[in-house]
């Protein structure tokens, strides 16, 4: 990668590598003890933030902030639970990506292009305008960057580490990073040369990742198509994610339990229900979280069974405002 980004450089044209997370490091861990920086709402790693526009290695200006609800605090001299002062940063996010970029390409002209660097329109078009006109010939940046910028001196676009997503419990994972693989790599020759696309990762032989680089849509399909078939998975069949959060964690574990007992003994027709347990993200905002996901093959079975699961909640006094339902939910967080 490293090299076919200076050869492009070197032919003056440009080159675009996507860094799917942002921040400077996405966690920072404790190598004494172990303990992982957390969000004090959410069960959530703190990112690593550097100031905007210095890159000065003090600690003021630094901070570490929670992608989830925005809480923010300094980073720490020492560990929160241990004392120890080896706190280890871990994981490179697109602000690292573009320090690393400058020391590896000391004359490119690098932008970066993500949440922090565009809040709006005016910085979108600004960074656009800078790319257009070649002022910036290597950019970095999150998934923004693969959103149809139509740059004609593009001609390597680099993928670093967008499939962490593929062990995230998710079904629509595989479809997530095929898609934006398939977007960033059509950044790549869209003028008169050539493009190239050069990716890193961990799952070389996923075959959403073998698609998405041999650009072949129709085998990307068919395998996922199996596998949800196999699965029960949409489109053969329709999902629903029941969560059920509250402040208090007894309070959520305990609903959840009722609701998945009830679910045992209902025994309801043509639905499949996987859990109770915790959900990926445990707790957001200072909620606790569980879910029970609900898998029919057909719609009125899966509308029947949830109708009957309300009705048994009011009798049980659940409160239904705890009781989040989500059906055909794009994501299972
Ligand atoms: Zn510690
Ligand atoms: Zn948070």
């Amino acid at each position: 990668m490293i090299e076919q980004t200076q050869a492009a450089l070197d032919r003056g044209e440009q080159a675009m590598i996507l860094l799917n997370r942002r921040g400077y490091s996405f966690a920072v861990l404790c190598r004494a003890c172990g303990a992982k920086l957390e969000c004090q709402n959410c069960a959530i790693a703190l990112t690593h933030h550097k100031p905007q526009n210095g890159d000065d290695m003090a600690r003021e200006g630094q901070r570490l902030e929670c992608h989830y609800c925005g809480y923010r605090r300094t980073v720490p001299a020492r560990c929160p639970q241990c004392d120890s002062e080896h706190l280890y940063y871990l994981g490179a996010g697109s602000e690292q990506g573009e320090e690393k970029l400058a020391e590896i390409f000391p004359s490119a002209r690098i932008g970066r292009m993500d949440r922090d660097t565009v809040r709006g329109r005016y910085d979108l078009e600004r960074l656009l305008a800078r790319l257009h006109s070649g002022e910036i010939n290597l950019l970095v940046g999150t998934q923004m960057i693969a959103k149809g910028h139509d740059i004609h001196g593009v001609t390597l676009v680099g993928v670093v580490g967008c499939d962490h997503s593929l062990s995230m419990p998710d079904f629509r994972a595989a479809e997530r990073v095929f898609q934006l693989m398939t977007q960033v790599s059509g950044r790549a020759g869209r003028g008169e040369l050539p493009g190239r696309v050069v990716v890193q990762t961990y799952y070389p032989d996923h075959y959403a990742i073998v698609a998405a680089s041999t650009h072949d849509y129709l085998s990307f399909v068919e395998k996922e198509l199996k596998y949800r078939r196999w699965m029960h998975y949409p489109p053969f069949g329709v999902l629903a994610n029941v969560l059920i959060q509250s402040a208090k964690l007894e309070e959520a574990a305990g609903w959840a339990a009722i609701l998945g007992k009830w679910f045992e003994k209902a025994k309801p027709e043509g639905v499949r229900v996987l859990g109770p347990c915790t959900a990926p993200v445990a707790r957001i905002k200072g909620i606790y979280r569980f879910h029970l996901i609900l898998k029919a093959d057909r719609r009125d079975a899966l509308q029947r069974t949830l109708k009957a699961m309300l009705a048994f909640m009011d009798r049980e006094e659940i409160p239904r405002r705890h009781v989040v339902v989500d059906v055909d939910a794009l994501h299972l967080m």
